[in-house]
């Protein structure tokens, strides 16, 4: 059996593994000679997802740092918490370096013998190389013609991210501020450094200079040295209509894409990995060809899902929109009611871990 995966980006990598330790050739196409991997950007994995990652993907254990507690807050209640999600001294969710999972999955597909790299720009002559073609690349010829109807929301607003370098502190609690002019959330990746991600809105459009004045306000915790790494992306939403077109599978951030507020975009990819692996796992020990089926079971399982999910990072966005255009404080007060609300917390937790289906 032999897969095509278009684009050579975080998710195509680690498809491509997740399918050669099946046994499957598989045929990375990269449109560029060096992927460059943005050396700001961090990825907040779940528990759940984590142990699915390394026990069917790769270990990533010593490259990962493990948080046990996320606290959220709003400005517009300074030194209340909101809500916190806690396990116990347990880690909640763990922090990685979008380069240095890239380098390792890298490395070591580089070493597999059912795997390949290919530089190809006429990407519509390889499509029927393949049993099945998996896209990733929003900016290819192939999501032109074949993907491009979907549900699409620009959320006007940019995520600017950075690291801090700061003193020796115990750093495993996450936080996130809601803030006059978006979220702003502080992720640690060691005792001396954390990442940042904050989405602003672009009507209150700011400079680097002012990005870091803010940090500095809004920091309480980190004794700051230095910020470097600055970065900065648009946000939008989308879910595509359809999942498939024939032998073609549309994957990653180009069926869903999300806010990066809850860091769920990249959890919501290894769900679907661990369902895609399901079905092609049951075709091959059933002796069924892999083909067009595997993208409509695919589509079947999930499609319906991911949208809710999508719309519930929507409305979590929407929430803190409207609430930080109202001067009173009933929502956000409400919000701290419902998230002191054992039951109500413990299915957020739950949610956030595995996501719709557990
Ligand atoms: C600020 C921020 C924070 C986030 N935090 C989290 C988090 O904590 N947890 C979480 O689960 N998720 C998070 N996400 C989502 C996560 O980062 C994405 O799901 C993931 O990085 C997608 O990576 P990718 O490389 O597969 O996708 P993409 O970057 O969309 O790339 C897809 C493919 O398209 C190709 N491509 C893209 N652009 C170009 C181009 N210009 N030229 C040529 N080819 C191109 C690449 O080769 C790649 O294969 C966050 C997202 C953002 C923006």
């Amino acid at each position: 059996m032999r897969v095509g995966i278009l684009g050579d980006g975080l998710t195509s990598l680690t498809l491509a593994k997740a399918l050669v330790n099946l046994n499957i050739n598989v045929e990375v196409y990269s449109e560029k000679k060096k992927q460059i991997i943005d050396q700001s950007r961090t990825i907040g994995i779940t528990k759940s997802n984590l142990e699915f990652f390394s026990e069917n993907i790769i270990n990533i254990e010593k490259i990962i740092w493990k948080l046990n507690k996320i606290e959220i807050n709003s400005q517009k209640l300074p030194r209340e918490e909101l809500i916190k999600f806690e396990n116990n001294n347990d880690q909640l969710f763990s922090m990685v370096r979008n380069n240095k999972l890239y380098e390792i999955l890298e490395t070591n597909l580089k070493k597999n013998k059912f795997y390949k790299i290919s530089y190809k720009k006429n990407l519509l002559s390889i499509l029927d190389k393949h049993d099945l073609i998996i896209n990733l690349n929003p900016l290819n010829l192939v999501s032109k013609k074949f993907f491009s109807n979907k549900i699409k929301k620009n959320y006007q607003s940019v995520a600017y991210t950075a690291h801090l370098k700061h003193n020796k502190i115990k750093n495993r609690t996450a936080s996130q501020i809601f803030t006059k002019i978006g979220p702003l959330a502080f992720l640690p990746l060691s005792h001396t450094e954390t990442s940042v991600v904050y989405s602003i809105n672009k009507s209150n459009f700011i400079k680097k200079e002012k990005f870091i004045e803010l940090i500095n306000y809004h920091n309480s915790k980190y004794d700051i040295k230095e910020i470097i790494k600055i970065s900065s992306f648009q946000l939008n939403s989308i879910n595509l209509r359809s999942y498939y077109y024939k032998n073609i599978l549309a994957f990653g951030d180009l069926i869903h894409k999300i806010h990066p507020l809850a860091g769920q975009g990249f959890n919501m990819t290894i769900r679907d990995i661990k369902i895609l692996l399901k079905i092609i796992k049951n075709k091959i020990e059933l002796g069924l060809p892999i083909d067009t089926s595997v993208n409509q079971e695919f589509q079947n399982k999930i499609k319906h899902t991911n949208f809710i999910f999508s719309n519930g990072i929507d409305f979590v966005y929407e929430f803190f929109n409207i609430d930080r255009k109202i001067k009173n404080n009933a929502l956000i007060k409400s919000l701290k009611f419902l998230g002191k609300t054992e039951s109500l917390n413990k299915i957020f937790k739950k949610i956030a871990d595995k996501g719709l289906i557990y």
